[in-house]
């Protein structure tokens, strides 16, 4: 049985609906990511998740017990906010104790309880302080202590990285991380940020306009988007899109436009013989372009692009290479896109014409009006 389910749940805010039919179902362990772009409803679906909002319809269930109705405070679930919502007037200790007393816990629990905690999160020496003598990091694991001492149904975080520096946030991931394995409870994590999702999710959920556009892993989400918004959504650098239409050529298929044609593989041949003539989308991720001589693939005329590299990032494994497609024939502006390169591509490369291999095999495809994914 899931330990969470959410069925088909709608919010509406006088004019703004703002989850509009969501479903998913949480697993006993599971960390679920809901990821989207601001003002697409996480943080609304988080707060109906809680109690802290009434749903306008559908249905959420702890286990087999629908929730709709019960109390927030009834329904045993620790939050950790990105303001952390600690106490000031309290110490350390008394933050970290509070959800517990207010559970009337026994005292000997408490008492060994919260210690436990901050050791675990590394603030046990900090016990006596009150939260204005702590720094951001610090307080963030008072929260983090605060939801660890208790044994809740379910875990909610919404954005409680978002004020730490870089550094402070990669220790801050490890620190849920080791969180949730600890407690090994249904949990959910609300972020803007695709790779905080990819970083922390089992499961990731994109959401846009109120609505969820697909639950997987991340490299379910990564390789087999379902549609344009969650192709270009995941992944840094963003996937490159161009504007092509279908055709036909002897038994096989191509896309053709912005200056470009290219061979689709010949296994998606059958599947869009009924887009011929039919614009599309097509996708390449940025590793997906080779330069010809490293490509793990026979790179001829027809599967090159031609790019003048605009900008070359040095990156740990290798290059981020910004290029336009080369103006067309009558003159009109060539596309952007970005290519990752495995190798470090010399600075003497810029403002040069190079040719990129595509690997066809892994390219995707979207239909251009709706933007569902063909393959
Ligand atoms: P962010 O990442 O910016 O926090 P979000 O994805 O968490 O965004 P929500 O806070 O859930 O988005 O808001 C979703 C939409 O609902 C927004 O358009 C917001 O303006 C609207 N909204 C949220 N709360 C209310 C409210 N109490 N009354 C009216 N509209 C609201």
């Amino acid at each position: 049985m899931n330990a969470i389910t959410v069925d088909n749940l709608v919010k509406q805010f006088a004019e703004k609906r703002a989850v509009d039919g969501v479903s998913f179902e949480i697993a006993a362990g599971e960390l679920l990511v809901l990821v989207g772009p601001s003002g697409c409803g996480k943080t609304t679906t988080l707060r109906l998740l809680a109690g802290l909002e009434p749903v306008t319809s559908g249905e959420i269930r702890f286990g087999e017990r629908l929730v709709n109705e019960i109390r927030p405070r009834d329904r045993n679930i620790a939050m950790v906010f990105q303001d952390y919502a600690i106490l000031p007037h309290m110490t350390v200790f008394e933050n970290i104790a509070y959800g517990l007393r207010s559970r009337r816990t026994p005292r000997a629990e408490v008492r060994t309880g919260v210690p436990a905690a901050a050791a675990t999160f590394r603030i046990d020496h900090l016990l006596a302080r009150k939260p204005r003598q702590l720094s951001g990091g610090e307080r963030q694991r008072v929260a983090l202590s605060r939801a660890m001492v208790r044994d809740a149904a379910l875990y909610l975080y919404d954005e409680p990285l978002s004020n730490l520096d870089a550094q402070l946030r990669y220790q801050a991931r490890e620190d849920i991380l080791t969180l949730h394995r600890e407690k090994r409870r249904p949990t959910v994590y609300v972020t803007h940020d695709q790779s905080e999702a990819m970083a922390l999710g089992d499961r990731i959920a994109v959401m846009n306009a109120g609505r969820i556009q697909q639950i997987g892993t991340g490299a379910q989400l990564y390789d087999h988007p379902a549609n344009l918004f969650v192709a270009y959504f995941i992944g840094t650098p963003s996937i490159n899109l161009f504007d092509m239409v279908v055709r036909g050529d002897g038994d096989g298929l191509v896309v053709e436009g912005a200056g470009l044609r290219l061979p689709l593989d010949p296994s998606v041949t059958e599947r869009l013989r009924r887009h011929v003539d039919r614009p599309v989308k097509l996708g390449v991720r940025p590793e997906h372009l080779h330069v010809p001589r490293m490509a793990p693939f026979e790179v001829t005329e027809d599967n090159t692009v031609h790019g003048v590299v605009n900008l070359v990032e040095p990156t740990s494994s290798g290059s981020t290479v910004y290029l336009s497609l080369p103006e067309g024939p009558g003159g009109e502006e060539g596309q952007d896109f970005v290519a990752t390169f495995k190798v470090r591509v010399p600075s003497s490369y810029l403002d040069q014409e190079i040719p990129l291999g595509v690997d066809m095999a892994k390219v995707h495809l979207f239909d251009a009006e709706s933007g569902a994914s063909l393959l």
